[in-house]
Formats: C-alpha cells, sequence, structure tokens
C-alpha cells in the first residue's frame, strides 16, 4: 500500500490536461522527464499577465511597464529565495537549461587554454557535453569522462584521479534523465574546488524532486529549466556565483546588457542585465515564479517521499515481468525508470503503449553515450511525477505486459 501525507486526488484536479483521453483511453502521462505538466495556479498566471499587464519591462515609465517589471522581479526573488542563493542578481533568467550552459560555455573561451582539461561525468545530456566539446575546439583544452558503473554511478575513484591541477572545469549533472541516478555533487565540487577548478551542475532533472541549497553545496554554476518543475517551456535560470558573473563575458549583445552605447565603446549593464540581452521571456518569467510556489506549496518531501513510493512499486511490478531490464539501478535514483524487453525494440513498445493512452519516452533521451555503454539503441523511459498514481502504474504494468505478449 502506498501511504503519502498527500492528497494526490485533490492534486490531479490541478492539472486540466490529466482529464483528457488519448487514442480514447484516459491519459497516462509518464513522460515527466522531458517535461512536467501545468497546473491551473500556473495556467491562470500566464492568462492574466496576456489579459491585464502585458507591456515590455525595465524600459517604460507607464504603469504596465511597471507592473510587468515588478511582477518579473518578484518571480527572480522566488527563485533566489527557492535555491538560496545568496544575492538576487546572481539569477540570471534565460531561456532554459540550454541557454544557460552555452552562456558559461562560451564566456570560458577566454578562460581555459590548450592543454587544460575538461572533465564531464559519462551521463550527461546531450546539452551538457556539445557545448563543452566546442569549448575544447576553440581553445585546445581536452575533454575528460568521469566513467560510471554497470548501475549507473559514477564511478568516484576515477573522479578523484582525474583532478589535476591542468582541470580547469567540471560538469555534472545533478540528476540523470535518463536514468535517474542522483550524483554525489557535493563531493565533487569540493574535490573539484580543492585543485581550482570550477563546477557547473546541471540541475534540469533534479528540479521537480530535489530543492538544491545553492549556498551549502557552494557550487560555481547550476541551471535549471521551468517546463520541469510544472512551469512553462523557453524560460529557466543560470545561478552563477558574483565572482563568475562579474569574470564572464556578455554572451549576446543587443538591448537591456548595456550600460551606454556609442560607436567607438559600449559599457555592459550591471549584473544580472549583462547577461539578459532583449526582451524576455517575460510572461514564461513570472510563471516559473508562479510553478515555484506551487511545487513548495505541495511541499519538496512530501513529493520526494511520495515518488520514492511510486518508484519501488513500480520497479517491483516491471521486474517481474519476464526479460525486462531496468537501466539505472543506482542506490540514490530519483523516479525515472528506463528499461527493455529482450527481443524487443524500444520503439515497439512505446508505440503500443500510446494507443493505450500511455505517454512514456522511447530512444536515446539526449544521452546516446549512455546507451553506447549499455550497448543499446535505447531504452523506454517512464518517469512519475507527484501527480502520478499507483494506479497509473498498474495500466503502465498492463501495458508492457501486453505489448510483450504482442510482440514477441
Ligand atoms: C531536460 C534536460 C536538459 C535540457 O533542458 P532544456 O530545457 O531542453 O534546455 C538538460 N539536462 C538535463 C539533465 C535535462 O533533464
Amino acid at each position: 500500500m502506498i501511504q503519502t501525507a498527500l492528497d494526490i486526488e485533490t492534486i490531479r484536479k490541478d492539472f486540466p490536461i490529466l482529464n483528457r483521453k488519448v487514442n480514447g483511453k484516459p491519459l497516462v502521462y509518464l513522460d515527466n522527464a522531458a517535461t512536467s505538466q501545468t497546473p491551473q495556479q500556473v495556467i491562470d498566471v500566464i492568462v492574466d499577465y496576456y489579459q491585464n499587464y502585458n507591456a515590455n519591462i525595465h524600459r517604460g515609465v507607464h504603469s504596465l511597464s511597471q507592473e510587468a517589471t515588478d511582477a518579473y522581479e518578484a518571480a527572480r526573488i522566488k527563485i533566489q529565495k527557492h535555491y538560496n542563493i545568496a544575492k538576487t542578481h546572481e539569477v540570471i533568467l534565460t531561456s532554459g537549461t540550454t541557454h544557460s550552459i552555452n552562456l558559461v560555455a562560451n564566456g570560458f573561451t577566454s578562460f581555459v587554454k590548450k592543454g587544460d582539461e575538461i572533465l564531464v561525468s559519462a551521463m550527461e545530456h546531450h546539452s551538457n557535453i556539445v557545448p563543452w566539446q566546442m569549448l575544447c575546439e576553440r581553445t585546445g583544452a581536452i575533454l575528460k569522462v568521469i566513467p560510471m558503473n554497470q548501475n549507473g554511478e559514477l564511478v568516484m575513484e576515477a573522479f578523484h584521479d582525474l583532478l589535476s591541477d591542468k582541470t580547469k572545469m567540471v560538469f555534472c549533472n545533478h540528476v540523470s534523465n535518463a536514468l535517474g541516478t542522483v550524483n554525489p555533487i557535493k563531493e565533487i565540487i569540493e574535490a573539484s574546488h580543492k585543485v581550482g577548478a570550477a563546477v557547473l551542475v546541471d540541475g534540469a532533472q533534479a528540479a521537480p524532486h530535489i530543492k538544491a541549497d545553492m549556498q551549502a553545496l557552494d557550487v560555481d554554476f547550476y541551471t535549471v529549466s521551468a517546463h520541469k518543475v510544472c512551469g512553462p517551456t523557453g524560460v529557466g535560470m543560470l545561478y552563477g556565483k558574483e565572482e563568475w558573473l562579474n569574470k564572464l563575458p556578455p554572451y549576446q549583445g543587443g538591448g537591456e546588457m548595456i550600460a551606454e552605447v556609442t560607436f567607438e565603446k559600449t559599457t555592459y549593464a550591471d549584473l544580472p542585465h549583462k547577461f539578459e540581452a532583449g526582451t524576455p521571456n517575460i510572461c514564461g518569467g513570472i510563471a516559473f515564479g508562479a510553478a515555484l510556489d506551487y511545487m513548495n506549496s505541495i511541499g519538496f518531501d512530501a513529493i520526494a517521499q511520495y515518488e520514492e513510493e511510486l518508484l519501488q512499486y513500480a520497479t517491483a511490478q516491471l521486474l517481474a515481468i519476464d526479460g525486462l531490464k531496468i537501466y539505472g539501478t543506482a542506490k540514490n535514483k530519483t523516479s525515472v525508470i528506463s528499461f527493455n524487453i529482450d527481443g524487443i525494440h524500444p520503439y515497439d513498445i512505446g508505440t503500443i503503449l500510446d494507443k493505450l493512452g500511455i505517454a512514456v519516452r522511447t530512444g536515446h533521451h539526449c544521452a546516446q553515450p549512455i546507451m553506447d555503454f549499455y550497448k543499446i539503441p535505447g531504452t523506454v523511459r517512464a518517469s512519475f511525477s507527484f501527480y502520478n498514481t499507483k494506479e497509473e502504474v498498474d495500466v503502465l504494468v498492463e501495458g508492457v505486459k501486453r505489448a510483450r505478449n504482442m510482440l514477441l
């Protein structure tokens, strides 16, 4: 029996999309690691913005512009508080994790040189691999990989061996989107700092499950996408320590990011605006703040506990299916289950599940090196959120059994 402090039936009423049918069946949404659903409370904030105070921010003297600016800056403070960030201007609003990582990787071009080393974990999302490869191509720095074991855990002895005074930066996700592994980022950050390397943690997949504390972690950079925490797409956060953000050059030029412009010389705006060129996703930023309010009203401890129960329940049920193998069996993992059934292509399972109204993801999950490690083309990934139920797990398990019988 799953016992939770959360009233899941009431929570589900907040998510209108959960009432819809897909292919004639009630939607069972288990693709939360790709994007989360949006509660009415956040939808209302989006509608309210466009109905009542849509205006460009920061530059206007008129009332609407003031209201929009106040709401946008209030959201920045919500994000700051949520992540226990020391200074408001250390919160850079971006279009999401990918944008945040590119901003930092680009900025580091002048800080790394030929022969320097950059460490990246074996279980990164492509968005935390490709920008560093591009940085290495520009600078002649060398990319080294922190290996993982069969359970999908980083091999920490190997990480410590790789660290040296050549290491300039270390990149790692907090939680792997493909496997659910929660990485020991505190240990990674401490050890990296001892050799003078900066650390960027990709928090995109941790955000819906773990309330990360920037000051306690002492991390240099941390990235989040709002759409994985019940917010809209196209907006996210880059947290950077003030000293780093002051050192990094701007990423994009344009309006908003300048102090003064002449054709001879331009001086840049103060933080955070130096990194926020152009009109931002104003409504998205405001809704991002509302999404964190919503998640906090439910409570991250209760969410983590309930999702752990769902994970245990689903893992046991799925493993009982003949020929089913789960990839990613780390001791410390979030509610993500990547699996395959012997002799069946993941895509075929996903297609049959969709016919049954069940949304899962199939493929390499933007983490091809992980699939190469396990020598598989991809997996079926079911990822659970606090609004999923035990009954939905049962529907998934029945669906997978049915797919197996049809395909074998
Ligand atoms: C989703 C995700 C990303 C990419 O986020 P975008 O919002 O697409 O920029 C990066 N890393 C991880 C671990 C993710 O889960």
